[in-house]
């Protein structure tokens, strides 16, 4: 989907992006030229994070299964989205899942100046830790693409940018749980950091729902797998260092 394109080069200051189809193509890619940025954690656990939301349609079904399955994750809201639901927002932080930032609009930051960047992640933080009373620690971009200017002007707010290493592909019109699963497990290894989403507000309409129905069977796989899910904080990921923070090129 074309709206899913990541960063390919980061290492001349400069930002490539490839549109997927196949998730699988670049992951590979990423992870070994990124580690850190992937999220890749400690190889007994596994990572699970939500984008998009708090979502009344949606976000309340998955807290529900997520408190059944026993797991804490990190879900990455969008301020605007928080605006609209901060009690909800208020009611996933209480629920001891991890609160972390995925900006305040669902804007690519490659077409907006630093200025528009660094207003969106303020409006996103201030939404985000008036709502939830957590500061965040993580941010993952919209649509998973990286800039450089994005990657100092998060640092400079606190900010960790952690991308993905494995997509439950759920965003799509025909996303299925089987489907969902199948993606999950053909980019599992130890110390994933797994994409999910809580809310179809960027993705196919109800496609939330094929997250949801993933959910339990996405316990078993981790089971056979021995990996032990949860939030990134709890990810062992070492460098807090933003990827060449030294390059003087922004
Ligand atoms: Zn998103």
């Amino acid at each position: 989907m074309s709206r899913y394109w990541t960063l390919a080069s980061l290492a001349a200051g400069s930002v490539v992006a490839y549109g997927l189809p196949s998730v699988t193509a670049w992951d590979p890619i990423r992870v070994r030229a990124f580690p850190n940025l992937s999220g890749r954690g400690t190889p007994s656990q596994v990572a699970v994070t939500f984008d998009d939301g708090p979502d009344p349609a949606s976000t309340p079904a998955i807290l529900a299964c997520l408190e059944q399955l026993g797991w804490t994750a990190t879900f990455f809201m969008l301020g605007a989205m928080v605006t609209k639901a901060p009690t909800l927002a208020a009611e996933v932080a209480d629920a001891g899942h991890e609160i972390a930032l995925h900006g305040h609009d669902h804007h690519n930051v490659l077409t907006r100046s630093p200025q528009r960047i660094e207003q969106d992640l303020r409006r996103g933080l201030d939404a985000v830790t008036s709502a939830t009373g957590r500061t965040p620690r993580w941010y993952r971009p919209p649509q998973g693409i990286l800039s450089t200017p994005a990657l100092f002007i998060t640092a400079r707010h606190g900010l960790r940018t952690v991308l993905w290493t494995d997509a439950g592909r759920d965003w799509r019109a025909d996303a299925t749980p089987s489907s969902v699963v199948a993606s999950v497990r053909a980019g599992l290894a130890g110390g994933a950091t797994v994409l999910l989403h809580d809310s179809d507000c960027t993705s196919a309409a109800g496609a939330w729902r094929a997250t949801l129905g993933a959910l339990p069977r996405l316990a078993e796989l981790f089971s056979e797998r021995g990996l032990t899910p949860g939030p990134l904080a709890a990810h062992g990921l070492l460098d807090d260092t933003p990827p060449h923070s030294h390059s003087g090129s922004t």
